[in-house]
Parts: structure tokens; C-alpha cells; sequence
């Protein structure tokens, strides 16, 4: 059995911010990182658009994108978590840059992008690739600190949870080694930097990793999970049927000048906002959708045509790869689009630390729930979020760890790994009929009730598939899945809301 100071599970910019900070802070204290993929297996570095925050006081400040932020959130945000956040932005991302995050400049200034729902330029970027540059930065950061164990092909289970008192309290987790044993890990803290789910839809811009884990695993630990029915859908994915990820067309080519057309090649957005491409995610895939409904077509079209060569091919040179890759030219043919799963924006219910309601166990990153995001997250507000949230889980850790002992209990593993006995043909099966329930619901009574006893079905025949705890990551993360689009139908339901 294997003990460290600080377990951290997932290597995205949350995960990884969080341990170098920690790392540089306390030389003292051991790290260990679990992924269960490879280390740049994550969301974060597929992120396009950037990273918000205040760099031209001139022509911007605090308070603009505090309400900018307030107005996406529909009413939902905590006032005082979007204060922290916006004020904190700065020196967050001066510490990226310390870091060796290069952030584009013009003239010697920030080239600051503009995106949906921002009033005024405020997105750092690097190219189109904002989220590769930032997860490359920070790994080899954390290559460089003695402190820090990075454990690949680590895939956790489940968190040890004892009894505090009247309290829980979270004191290690089981987990697949990479040769697919079962182990158990002590730790005096836990954060789960695991990510969102969007792979519950069959539609999303997430990666293969994003099954959302982190949530099920906090929900089977006690913690508590909100907000569930707020996935935000991301309007622009480029239309290619059966892909999974779908390619993201990033907001911040609408903030260049792009426009949304029907397929009689009109501009239709304005009827539904008058901000047109620039309203918030929401609204403009929701019009998407009314759209679509309307016409009984499966896309909408990105014209890109009009906007300038030279400015497209610097500013997106990802995109104009991928595109031309797939025989399309953005400068002389329309991009067919369509709104998909994007970000989940509750989660893991936490405080202005990163702390859950389970002693000794931090959530940051998509996988939390702070309050940022309300029912709609702002552009860009993501990655900021995750490393605002490292820096606060970072001092509240380092400044009590201290107070903090190793569980004296020892745990024996209650999980056999079923590795020879697992039949992933079976498990792709359910994981499909999962992904068709979260795209045909709504939230009216009749339908959450019908797609709730579906998924109580699959929970039923996906049990039927291991035998004496026999588990296998593929069963673990279906299981996750159906966890996950449940409470997100439960969420739903309790709130009379309807998600896309
Ligand atoms: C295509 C795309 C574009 C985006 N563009 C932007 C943008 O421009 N700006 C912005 O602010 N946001 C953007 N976002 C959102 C943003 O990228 C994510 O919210 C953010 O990167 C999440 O970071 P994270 O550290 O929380 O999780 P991730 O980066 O997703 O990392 C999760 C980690 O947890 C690990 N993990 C999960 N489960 C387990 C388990 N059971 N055991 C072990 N490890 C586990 C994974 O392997 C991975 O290492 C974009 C998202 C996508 C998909």
C-alpha cells in the first residue's frame, strides 16, 4: 500500500496548476498525479478560443466582466465567487506566463480576442491552440519538481471514505495501476481535477476522457453534486455525423466577424438577440435549434468568406488545417454547424477553497461547482476558473495540511479486476442507447420519467455484466456515465428545465 501527502486525480490545467503550485510552495510535501490516460489526454488542450481576464484597464475593467459574467449566468452565479474570479484574473495568468505559457502579443500589447457575452477584448490566446500551449507549459513544469509523482494509465475507482465524527471524511482511493491491478493509495488530502462528462451526449466537443468520474465518484463519496442540468451547448462544432469529438469552431471566430446563415444563406441570430453572433452560448444554440426545427434540417452554415485572409490564416491556423484537411475552404464555402454538448458547468459543490462538504477531499476545474458559471458559462471563463481555483485549493492545503494524518485503518480492496471477463461490444451497446436517451429527453415530467426508468434499466443490465465485483475501467466509466445522466435528468426535473 502506497502513501502520499496530496493525491491529485487528473493532469488538465486544474490538476496540473494545482500540484506545481502546491509543489513550489511546500518543497516538503509528496504529490502524486494520477491520469487515467496519457498526460495531455485531457479537455484542456483542446481549448481554442483562450483564457478571460482584464488586461486593458483603458478599455475595460473589473466590473465589465463581472456583469458580463453575471448576465451569461442567468441569475445563477454567486456574486461574490465572480468577484474573486475576475479580480484574481491577472495575476493568475502573469503566473502562467512565468510558467511559460506564450500568450499572443501585438505591438507589444496583449492581442486580446473578443468572444459571445464580452463587452469589451478580453481573451488571451495562442493561435487557435490556446489549450495545447498551456497543457504543455505545465507539464513540463511539473517534469521539473522532485516533489511531484505523475502516474499515467492510473484510472481511480473510488475514494476511501471514513467516518469524522458526525463527519465524512476522505482518506485515499482505490485505483487500476497500468498494469490493471487494483491498489489502494493513502492520502491526507484528495482533489479531483477530473473534468466535465460530455461524453454522457452523443454529440460533444469532449474528449474520450470526459465521463465524467470525478462527479460519480464525489456522489458515491457523499459529497454533494448541483447543477447538473446546466451543460452548456456549444453552437459552432463542425458538422461531421458519427464524429466523436466533434471539431470545435472556436466562439472567438464569431468575435472576428464570422456569421451564422441559414440554408438559404441568411443571417438569422438578430431575430432571437439583438447581439446577433455575439450573444451568449445559449441563446445562439438555442436559436440553432428552433432553426433547425423549423427547416428539418441537420445544420446551419459559419460564413467565414468575408473575413480577411491574412487575419483568418494567423489568427485560426488549426482551424484552416482541419477544414482544408476535410476538403473545405473556409474562404470560399460555408462551414456547416451545429450546437453540441460542451461544458458541464455544475458539479461538485464547493466553497471559495475548492473545499467539498467531505473532510479532506477538494474538487477544481470543470468537475466543480463554484458558483462561477451559474446556468450558462461565459466564454473563456473555464480555464480561468480551474487555475483560480488551484491557487485557492493550493493555500488553503498548503496552510492545513499540517493539521492533517494519514489514516491508521487499513482497507482491503473490495474490487477483483475482471479484465479477462469484460465484453466491451455489450458495453458500447449501452453506452449508445445511454447517449440516445440524453439526446431525445426533455424535461417534461412524462419524458424525465420515461428517460429515468430507461437508464434505471441499463444501471440493471450493466450490473448483469460483472459478477463478483469483477470490474474493468470500461465498466467503471459506463457506470460513471449512467450516474451522471441520471442526476442530470434529476437536476432537470427538480428545476423544470429543459437543457437543449
Ligand atoms: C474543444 C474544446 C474547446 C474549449 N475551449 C475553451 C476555451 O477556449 N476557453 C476556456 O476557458 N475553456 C474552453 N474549453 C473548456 C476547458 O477546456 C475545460 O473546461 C478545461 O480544460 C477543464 O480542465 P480540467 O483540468 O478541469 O479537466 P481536463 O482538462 O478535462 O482534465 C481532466 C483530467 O482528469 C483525468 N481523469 C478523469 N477521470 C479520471 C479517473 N477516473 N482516474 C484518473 N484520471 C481521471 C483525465 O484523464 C484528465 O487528465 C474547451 C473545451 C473543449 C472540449
Amino acid at each position: 500500500m502506497v502513501k502520499t501527502d496530496i493525491l491529485v486525480i487528473g493532469t488538465g490545467i486544474a490538476g496540473l496548476s494545482f500540484a506545481i503550485k502546491t509543489a513550489m510552495k511546500r518543497a516538503d510535501l509528496h504529490i502524486t498525479i494520477m491520469t487515467k490516460d496519457t498526460a495531455e489526454v485531457t479537455n484542456t488542450r483542446y481549448a481554442q478560443g483562450g483564457i478571460a481576464a482584464v488586461m486593458d484597464r483603458l478599455n475595460d475593467s473589473f466590473n465589465r466582466h463581472v456583469q458580463d459574467t453575471l448576465q451569461a449566468g442567468g441569475g445563477f452565479c454567486d456574486q461574490e465567487v465572480v468577484r474573486m474570479v475576475v479580480h484574481q484574473a491577472p495575476d493568475r495568468l502573469q503566473e502562467l506566463v512565468e510558467l511559460g505559457v506564450k500568450f499572443d502579443m501585438n505591438n507589444n500589447q496583449w492581442d486580446l480576442a473578443l468572444e459571445g457575452g464580452h463587452t469589451a477584448h478580453r481573451i488571451l490566446h495562442h493561435g487557435d491552440i490556446t489549450g495545447l500551449e498551456i497543457e504543455s507549459a505545465l507539464l513540463n513544469a511539473v517534469h521539473k519538481l522532485s516533489n511531484i509523482t505523475l502516474l499515467e494509465k492510473h484510472f481511480v475507482i473510488d475514494l476511501v471514505v471514513e467516518k469524522d465524527n458526525s463527519d465524512k471524511k476522505c482518506i485515499g482511493a482505490f485505483y487500476f495501476d497500468d498494469t490493471n491491478i487494483i491498489r489502494y493509495i493513502r492520502a491526507k488530502e484528495t482533489v479531483l481535477s477530473t473534468g466535465g462528462c460530455g461524453q454522457v451526449f452523443r454529440n460533444t466537443t469532449n474528449s474520450h476522457i470526459a465521463t465524467g468520474d470525478g462527479v460519480a465518484i464525489a456522489y458515491r463519496a457523499n459529497a454533494l453534486v448541483e447543477d447538473m442540468q446546466y451543460i452548456q451547448f456549444h453552437p459552432t462544432a463542425l458538422y461531421e455525423p458519427g464524429k466523436n469529438p466533434y471539431f470545435l469552431l472556436t466562439e472567438a471566430l464569431r468575435g472576428s466577424g464570422a456569421h451564422v446563415v441559414n440554408d438559404e444563406g441568411k443571417r438569422f441570430l438578430f431575430q432571437y438577440d439583438v447581439r446577433g453572433e455575439l450573444a451568449t452560448r445559449d441563446i445562439v444554440s438555442k436559436a440553432i435549434g428552433t432553426e433547425l426545427q423549423k427547416s428539418c434540417r441537420q445544420h446551419v452554415y459559419l460564413d467565414c468568406r468575408h473575413i480577411d485572409r491574412h487575419a483568418f490564416k494567423t489568427h485560426f491556423p488549426a482551424i484552416l488545417s482541419y477544414c482544408t484537411g476535410k476538403g473545405m475552404d473556409p474562404f470560399t464555402s460555408l462551414l456547416p454547424i451545429v450546437p453540441v454538448a460542451h461544458y458541464q458547468c455544475g458539479g461538485v459543490t464547493v466553497n471559495k477553497h475548492g473545499q467539498t462538504r467531505v473532510t479532506g477531499l477538494y474538487a477544481i476545474g470543470e468537475c466543480a461547482k463554484t458558483g462561477l458559471h451559474g446556468s450558462n458559462r461565459l466564454a473563456s471563463n473555464s480555464l480561468l476558473e480551474a487555475v483560480v481555483y488551484a491557487h485557492q485549493a493550493a493555500e488553503k492545503i498548503c496552510s492545513t495540511i499540517d493539521d492533517m494524518s494519514f489514516s491508521a485503518k487499513v482497507y482491503i480492496r473490495k474490487y477483483h479486476n475482471g479484465l479477462l471477463k469484460a465484453d466491451n461490444r455489450k458495453i458500447n451497446a449501452i453506452k449508445k442507447e445511454l447517449q440516445e436517451i440524453m439526446a431525445s429527453y426533455n424535461a417534461d415530467n412524462d419524458s424525465s420519467n420515461t428517460a429515468l426508468a430507461r437508464l434505471k434499466d441499463l444501471k440493471y443490465t450493466t450490473s448483469s455484466l460483472y459478477n463478483n465485483d469483477d470490474l474493468t475501467v470500461p465498466i467503471i466509466e459506463l457506470i460513471n456515465m449512467l450516474t451522471v445522466a441520471t442526476l442530470i435528468i434529476e437536476h432537470s426535473k427538480k428545476n423544470n428545465l429543459i437543457t437543449f
